[in-house]
């Protein structure tokens, strides 16, 4: 595996000359852009990595998965009333779905949809268990209790989020944000702030490629039907615009995060994390993409066997 992970990093190792590191939040364009590294966790739970694997990156929108797993557990099936489970078909950031849905999102992997997601987690409870949620759950997954927020991101990313918090508040104006708009995006910064390694994050993953349960421990981290729901959501809707074109070349539902970050779930196989900070046009790590690819195409993994 070590050695199939390593040769779809010389594949992709080119495609870091094709994007470009995400500069809207300030944080993030000093990332070294030639930074390249995947981890695959299997049944067993063994982490397998190459390149640079092992250092922490920003998860960014990785985190809506996990987050949509903990508020799907927390209020259920009524978490579909106020976000929707469609491909947008438009970038990650979009406003002008919103108005003609009525301040519905089309699903939880857009913005919109995960400040919604994020809403639902804090309930009514303080805001600040939300992220304690989220990094329980990382934190228990990767096991590694080193997992945390990198404050300066979060800052970074809430000095320069107009954006966002243009999007919270034409929610709230329809009625479909219950807590305030600063405190649900100041969880929503935090949450994408996430650091974590490729490693860490393949594992945090695996419980997704095995209905649910980590395979390892016998925990059902969700019930398998939910574990099929999030992977779908994150087939049709994981890379915003770019989605249809992750699907025809990697063939496995996966989310990226403008970090660099890809999370990709091979069903029955295991979970395995791409980071290279490059983006293309639609925030999708243009060498971690490849790098998936080359991987699936050599281990023959896809959900359309
Ligand atoms: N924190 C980023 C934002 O809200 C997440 C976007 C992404 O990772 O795709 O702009």
């Amino acid at each position: 595996m070590e050695e199939i992970l390593a040769e779809a990093l010389a594949v992709a190792a080119p495609q870091r000359a094709a994007g470009r590191v995400a500069d809207y939040i300030p944080a993030l364009a000093r990332v070294d852009p030639d930074k390249l590294g995947i981890a695959f966790a299997g049944a067993d739970g063994t982490v397998h990595g190459a390149g640079d694997c092992d250092e922490p990156f920003s998860i960014q929108s990785i985190s809506k998965v996990f987050m949509l797993a903990l508020a799907l557990e927390k209020v259920g099936v009524k978490l579909w009333d106020k976000v929707g489970r469609e491909p947008s078909g438009d970038p990650f950031n979009s406003i002008v779905q919103l108005e003609h849905e009525r301040g519905k999102p089309r699903n939880p992997l857009i913005n919109a949809g995960a400040v919604v997601v994020t809403d639902a987690l804090i309930g009514d409870g303080p805001a600040e268990a939300a992220i304690d949620a989220l990094l329980a759950l990382l934190r228990g997954q990767a096991g590694s209790g080193n997992i945390a927020v990198d404050e300066e991101v979060a800052a970074s990313e809430s000095q320069t989020g107009a954006r966002n918090r243009s999007l919270g508040w034409f929610m709230r104006s329809f009625g479909n944000l219950s807590n305030p708009v600063e405190e649900v995006l100041g969880i929503y910064f935090r949450q994408c702030a996430v650091a974590m390694s490729c490693r860490q994050l393949a594992r945090a993953g695996l419980f997704l490629a095995f209905d649910g349960r980590d395979p390892v421990t016998g925990r059902a981290v969700c019930p398998w039907h939910r574990a099929r729901r999030i992977n779908s959501v994150m087939m049709l809707c994981g890379h915003y615009d770019n989605s249809g074109e992750f699907a025809f070349r990697v063939g496995l539902p996966g989310k990226s995060g403008v970090g660099g970050g890809i999370l990709a779930i091979a069903p029955g196989h295991g979970a395995i994390a791409a980071w290279s900070p490059a983006l293309n046009a639609a925030g999708t790590s243009a060498a971690g993409a490849a790098a998936l690819e080359a991987l699936v195409e050599r281990t023959g993994w896809s959900v359309f066997v």
